[in-house]
């Protein structure tokens, strides 16, 4: 009985072992307020870790603490773009390192600069290094002083995915998207054999999404216009009829619906039938604190 155990322990297949991997949203809204849900944020939990954050818009700091995620075991910040609604919580969890043991590399990526907003690299020094950051007081955690470093990344435009991130059985890609005039990036995480893909904020024009996004477990899309819409709204989001078409190329077994806004909260229905058209997949409309276990 004793050797059976010890084979089975000593298995090469349990080195192969998956993680267990689940996404949760922090922030399941946009950045308007009224629409009772903390802005653009999500954790992905690996062996009941809170490894990897995507965005961490205004309430994502509150849904983090009330989910039960730990700075420490943060690895790497994933930033789609710097909008308010998808940054504005970054300095909250900063300073909520000094209280715990937080230590080591937090890696932070996001896209380069153009000319209308700095690059991720300029973003994080605007913000905390001494001299110059609105929060100065932070610049410890930028020039080696703090144990725990923030180290940030820029990804340069770039319409081919390429690696960022490799370290263990996590591997990140990324690649640029449209969100109007802003620079602006979707990841896809890979864990194992298991992946998520975040579109961020865009409307599809690079066409760059269904390639990341190639049979991903799960595909997490903004829903922030409802079907028809038009302007400018259309150059910076996409309508529920390219979300759609996205989710039925790429092949993905799950799409959640976030980033939900005043203007399509209460039109599911009609969100639904509009995606309906090309994807027959698994489809969720994302609340704050939602989990989706891969
Ligand atoms: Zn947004």
């Amino acid at each position: 009985m004793k050797k059976l155990l010890l084979i089975l322990l000593l298995s090469p297949l349990l080195l192969f072992a998956q993680s267990n991997v689940t996404l949760q949203v922090l922030g399941s809204g946009g950045p308007e307020s009224g629409d009772k849900r903390a802005s653009s944020g999500y954790i992905i939990w690996i062996d009941g870790k809170s490894k990897i954050l995507i965005d961490f818009g205004g309430g994502a700091s509150l849904r983090f603490e009330e989910a039960g995620a730990r700075i420490q075991d943060l690895e790497v910040i994933l930033l789609t773009h710097l909008h308010v609604d998808h940054t504005a919580d970054l300095p909250a969890l900063l300073k909520s390192s000094f209280f715990t043991r937080a230590s080591g590399d937090l890696h932070v990526y996001g896209p380069d600069k153009n000319v209308f907003m700095p690059s991720t690299k300029s973003f994080v020094n605007r913000l905390f290094a001494d001299g110059k950051g609105a929060w100065q007081y932070l610049g410890d955690h930028l020039d080696g002083r703090a144990t725990l470093q923030l180290k940030a990344h820029n990804i340069s435009k770039n319409l081919k995915a390429k690696v960022i991130y490799r370290k263990g059985d996590i591997s990140i890609k990324a690649v640029s998207v449209h969100h109007g005039p802003i620079p602006a990036i979707a990841y896809r995480i890979e864990i194992g054999k298991k992946s998520i893909t975040f579109s961020g904020d865009m409307n599809g024009d690079y066409h760059t999404l269904e390639k990341l996004a190639k049979y991903t477990n799960i595909l997490v899309v903004h829903n922030a216009i409802p079907k028809g819409s038009k302007g400018v709204a259309a150059k910076l989001h996409m309508t529920p009829y390219t979300i759609g078409q996205i989710a039925k190329i790429s092949g993905t077994k799950m799409l959640v619906l976030s980033h939900r806004m005043l203007r399509t909260l209460g039109k599911e229905k009609e969100t639904k039938s509009e995606i309906r058209k090309y994807y027959k997949g698994n489809i969720k409309f994302a609340d704050d604190k939602s989990r989706y276990k891969l």
